[in-house]
């Protein structure tokens, strides 16, 4: 099957779900003009796919030429299937730290903060992610693809169920508390995520998982409750002094302002 039509079906499919249920199931009312950082969501989303195809090599480029000329550890070692999971998880730790470090590095937080201003949070937001920090995301999950040997159906299927977790987890979803406590031992779901976009900088800087909460419980970053309940945690960042920093396209200048 194509790799292409493999990302973008299962793109459509997890952003239409996840769009649905928030419509259907939202954890808070939804603002107005909600719709105006909807579409600077999703036109921004456009941007950073046109960008990626004129990139000179991408992850899953990068796998199969390491597995072609057997590059990186795994390739030394037979482990079978074990590869998947070992190199998912293994990308899975280094987006976590990635994350982390953008926090930390006031030059890489001004790029993230982009993807944190958004005032409140729906599936479009895990898409805003600056141009920029996706490049860089993108070189950082190359280099350890290189060092790692990891094959490329482990990068594709990681890729796609990160795309998809990002949309899940930043939904504006209101998942019944019994099925909540049962998910949020293995996912990242929306409520966890929600404490990391609030504008409490201790809650900021916790949950930086975007898949499993392992890392964040192993690491001491994570936060099973913010300061207030979920539907009382103020999401966002100060606000812009005008809007138009943060819709499309002055978001994209936000960073440097
Ligand atoms: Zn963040």
């Amino acid at each position: 099957m194509d790799v292409s039509l493999i990302r973008s079906g299962s793109f459509i499919g997890v952003f239409l779900i996840c769009m649905i249920l928030q419509w259907i199931i939202p954890s808070r009312k939804f603002e107005k003009d909600r719709w105006k950082y909807m579409v600077s969501n999703i036109v921004l989303v456009v941007c950073n796919n046109l960008i990626l195809l004129l990139m000179p090599l991408v992850p899953y480029q990068a796998s199969i030429y390491a597995n072609n000329h057997s590059i990186g550890l795994l390739n030394l070692f037979d482990i079978g299937v074990s590869e998947l999971v070992v190199g998912f998880f293994f990308l899975d730790i280094v987006i976590y730290f990635q994350h982390r470090v953008f926090h930390k590095v006031p030059l890489f937080w001004r790029l993230h903060s982009m993807h944190h201003v958004d005032p409140m949070l729906d599936t479009t937001s895990g898409l805003r992610f600056h141009p920029i920090e996706i490049i860089l995301s993108n070189f950082i999950k190359i280099i350890t693809i290189l060092v790692l040997g990891i094959a490329p159906a482990t990068v594709l299927i990681f890729e796609v169920v990160l795309n998809a977790l990002s949309m899940f987890n930043h939904s504006n979803l209101n998942i019944p508390e019994p099925l909540e406590r049962v998910l949020n031992k293995v996912l990242i779901t929306p409520a966890l995520h929600t404490i990391h976009h609030s504008i409490i900088i201790k809650e900021t800087q916790s949950n930086y998982g975007f898949s499993v909460p392992w890392w964040d419980k192993i690491f001491g970053t994570f936060y099973a409750k913010g300061k207030y309940p979920q539907a009382k945690i103020h999401i966002g960042m100060i606000p812009m002094p005008e809007e138009k920093y943060s819709l499309f396209p002055g978001m994209l200048v936000q960073p440097f302002l």
